[in-house]
Formats: C-alpha cells, structure tokens, sequence
C-alpha cells in the first residue's frame, strides 16, 4: 500500500478512441471528488497507444467534456505538470527502460511467434477446451538464441513470465480482498512488434512514476488489475490502492450502450441540458447522499462523498429521472442566468434579441422556465413572439371535454373577439399595457357578456399566441405589447368570418 502520509493523486486515463463516454465522465467525477477532498491532485492521462484505433480529435472532445462538467484537471497534455508528458504517445524511452528492467530481471521475455502461428495455438487450446492463453513456447528460449533472432530483425513482442505458482492478491477499495491463481494468468503483451507498450504495461509504469495513490476505474479492468500487481511486484514498486467503480446500466440491466441511450456526453449538451444536471445525475449513481438529498451541486456532493456510500450493483440509467433533474436544474437557475446559458449554448433564436429588450427577453425566459426540461425545447415555445403562425380558424372555438366539442358557435366567438378587440383599443390602455390591467379588464368583459372567462381566454389565446397551449396569456401580451396585440385580434377577426 502506498505511504498514507503521501499526497492523495488520481487520474482518469481516456483512450482517445471515440466520444467522451459517460461512464468516463461518471469514473472522472469520482477520481476528481476524491483527489479534491483530499487537496490532492487529478491528472488527465491519454492513453494513446492503441494506433490502429486513434480518433483524431478524441482528446479534445475528452478535454471539452471534463471542462463542460467542471471535473478541471490539475495536470495533463493540455496544461502541462511535473511528471509529463501525459500522452503515452510520448514516453515510449520510458516503457522501453522499463521493458529492460523486466526482461533483465527475468520477469518478461522476447517472443517471437508470428500472428499466424498465434492463431493455430489458440483454435488448438480451445479445441481440447482449454483457456485461450500463449502457450509460452518462447519462454524458455535460450540467451544465445534470442540474439541471433534480435540481430536478424525478427520482429517480436515482449511478455510477461508469469510467476507458474502461487496467488497473486490485491484488495479493491470497494470489494474487500481478491485473490488469484497465478496459473490462470496469461503471458500478457507488454510490449507490441511495432514497439509501442501495451496498456497493461503502460498504465503500470505510469501510475507510479506520475505518483497515482488511487487507481479509481471501471468495473471491467479488475480482471487486468492482477497482472498490474504481478507488473508492480516486477518492477519492485508499491501498488496503489485500487478502486473498481461498478458498470452503469440500462433499465433492463445490460452494460449501458449508445443503442438504448446516449452515452456521448457531448450529445447531451448539444441537447441543451445542463452540466449542472449531468454532474448530480452522475453523483446519484450507485452513491447516496447521507440525507437522501436528490439535488445537490458538485461541491455538496464533494464534501458529501464517502466510499462507505458507494454500492457495487451497476447503478441503472434513468432517463426518466435524469429529465426530472434537468428540469429542476433549469428552474434553480435566474432568469438572467437562464438567458445567458440560452444564449451561450446557441438555443436563443436571433430573432428575440432583434424584437425585444434584453429586459424583455429574460421576461420571456421566466415565463419558459417553468416547463423547459431542456434548452433546446425554449426556441419551440416563443417562436410565435418573434412571428406569428398559421393557425385554423377553428381553432379559436373555446371546446370542452375530451372530445373537444365547441362551447361557442362560430358567430358568437366572432362577436367576442370583436368585443374583445375594442375594449382593447381603447384609449384608456395606452400606457396601462400590463398583464394585470389585461386580466383585470378581461374578467369584467367576461361578466358583462356573460361567457365564462375559460371559453373567453381561448379564443384570445390562440389569436395573441396562436396555439391553444402556451405561456401564461397575460404576461405574453404585456410583453407583445398593445399594437401588436391589437394586430394579432384583427388578424384572429378575419380568421372567425369563415366560421359557421
Ligand atoms: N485507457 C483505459 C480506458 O480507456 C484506462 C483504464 C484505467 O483507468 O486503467 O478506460
């Protein structure tokens, strides 16, 4: 175990292979939270080399998502540190030293067996149905022999020798003690025929010479932290401590895939959730806040965070749940901070600013903020304050129950809107054009025509706004304010001369 005195440093590790994943961004929070608490350090790693599935652009989009979340890396390609570079891309003297040291020390061999011969071992083990692993036919080569091979440029790989007997153990974090059989360990690949290490050997001499104290990962790597520790013991290092964070899942329990749900972090910003929402869905996976609390921001779950909380059954993805967060986020914020992410997250439509005051856009805002979920869903709510939209005459008939029967006939509703028209236009409402002026005087016009205000709304809803479902009605018009109300009725009147 590493020195408890040491400063508490963790890292996320992304292969630059593909989107920013969620589980990721799910597996950074916690590696963040824990080096944060601690007033350690969190290190971005990329582990870059796998070449044949490098995405070019993939660490920038990792760097995005983190930044996105606010999970601000401490050291990394991108700003630097004192135990880079933090591309793997780039240390290849340093595994190479390190490969020398374990072949030196007789914990690793050269191994010359070609891709097909690879090929025959394995259908052949699985035939008498044994475990796929390298048959270790290179193991035991002689020194002599291995030079002559070196100096004709056969190409080779460089394994693991696996100790034949014996336990290898480890304790996870989160899981108590584990033990395995060294002889169901494979002569892993440390070293690839093109040079490059691979990542068990890579993660390995980078975790200790970067100083990680905590290996905080996904669930699907324990079965590799075995060969780590073997790689440790070789090496003569400390092992870190060691944390596997459980698999999220899909409501039916398989491993999250983006063919049931998004898993691309980035995807949910461009749909205009908010981090805010994203960080707290992400902190409710498989941990439990000491008081229950279902919202809570980065910082409360920073403090709050404690491994005891932490289950190991794959938390489930619910989509359900996370929009009812995202929700709540969007209602927290102010109106003028609302705004500002409208804008800044590109889901304020230009036509807006260019109609209205600023004053007047974060008018709109309030009014949206109660029933957005999301940003993207704003645009669809106010178009018809920037222009109007096609409406049927019918649908400035008040109805009633389920199957939408007209309370009023087309005349009188014609009649209403006029009568409407001209209380409106007087002169009395110039300067006076406030939704509370407007309801006051509606309800009035109600009794006095005796119509129930319910079936006077409609008619001047869908004229104002033209849907039959929209913001609050006065509010709206205060905001589109007397000529363009006005405007809207007589447009709404001419509609109603077609009704029968
Ligand atoms: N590069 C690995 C990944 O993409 C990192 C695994 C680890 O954290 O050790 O998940």
């Amino acid at each position: 175990m590493t020195n408890p005195g040491a400063v508490v440093r963790t890292r996320i590790a992304p292969s630059p292979t593909g989107e920013p994943h969620i589980g990721n961004m799910y597996v950074a929070l916690i590696n963040w939270a824990v080096a944060r608490r601690a007033g350690g350090q969190f290190i971005l790693r990329v582990e870059d080399t796998d070449r044949t599935r490098f995405v070019e652009g993939a660490e920038e989009t990792f760097i995005q998502a983190i930044n996105w979340l606010g999970l601000r890396h401490d050291e990394g390609p991108d700003v630097g540190g004192p135990v880079g570079p933090y591309r793997q891309s780039e240390r290849g003297d340093l595994y190479r030293e390190q490969a020398e040291r374990l072949i030196e020390g007789g914990h690793a061999y050269r191994c010359f067996c070609t891709p097909e011969r690879l090929a025959e071992v394995r259908k052949a083990r699985q035939k008498a149905g044994q475990a796929t692993g390298y048959d270790r036919k290179c193991r035991g080569l002689a020194a002599d022999e291995v030079r002559r091979r070196l100096d004709a440029g056969r190409p080779h790989t460089v394994r693991l020798a696996v100790p034949l007997q014996g336990q290898t153990r480890f304790t996870d974090g989160l899981r108590g003690p584990i033990v395995i059989e060294n002889r169901e360990v494979d002569d892993q690949v440390l070293v690839k025929s093109d040079g490059f290490p691979t990542y068990h050997l890579a993660v390995v001499v980078d975790d200790h010479l970067m100083g990680v104290t905590h290996i905080i990962r996904a669930e699907e790597w324990i079965v590799s932290t075995p060969k780590h520790v073997l790689l440790y013991e070789a090496l003569g290092w400390d092992p870190p401590l060691f944390y596997h964070m459980p698999l999220i899942r899909n409501p039916d329990r398989s491993k999250l895939s983006k063919r049931n749900q998004p898993t691309n972090v980035l995807w949910y910003r461009r749909e205009g959730y908010l981090p805010e929402a994203v960080v707290n869905f992400l902190g409710m996976l498989g941990h439990s806040m000491p008081d229950g609390r279902e919202v809570f921001t980065r910082d409360e779950f920073l403090k709050a965070f404690s491994w005891d909380r932490v289950t190991t059954t794959g938390p489930v993805f619910d989509m359900e749940k996370f929009e009812w967060l995202s929700g709540m986020w969007i209602r927290r914020l102010s109106a003028e901070e609302l705004a500002r992410r409208l804008r800044d997250e590109g889901f304020m439509p230009a036509g807006l600013a260019e109609k209205f005051s600023e004053e007047q856009v974060t008018a709109i805002v309030t009014l949206m903020q109660e029933r957005l979920r999301k940003l993207s869903e704003f645009a669809g709510g106010v178009g018809f304050f920037i222009d109007r939209e096609p409406y049927e005459p019918a649908d400035l008939l008040p109805t009633k129950g389920k199957n939408k029967k007209p309370t009023r006939t087309g005349p009188e509703v014609l009649a209403a809107i006029e009568t409407m028209r001209s209380a409106f236009a007087g002169e009395e409402t110039v300067g006076q054009w406030t939704a509370e002026a407007l309801q006051e005087a509606l309800r009035a016009l109600a009794d006095e025509m005796e119509w129930k205000p319910r079936d006077l709304f409609m008619p001047l809803r869908v004229a104002v706004t033209c849907r039959r479902i929209s913001t609050p009605l006065f509010e709206t018009m205060e905001i589109l304010g007397r000529d363009e109300c006005l405007a809207r009725l007589d447009e709404a009147i001419e509609k109603a001369g077609s009704l029968a």
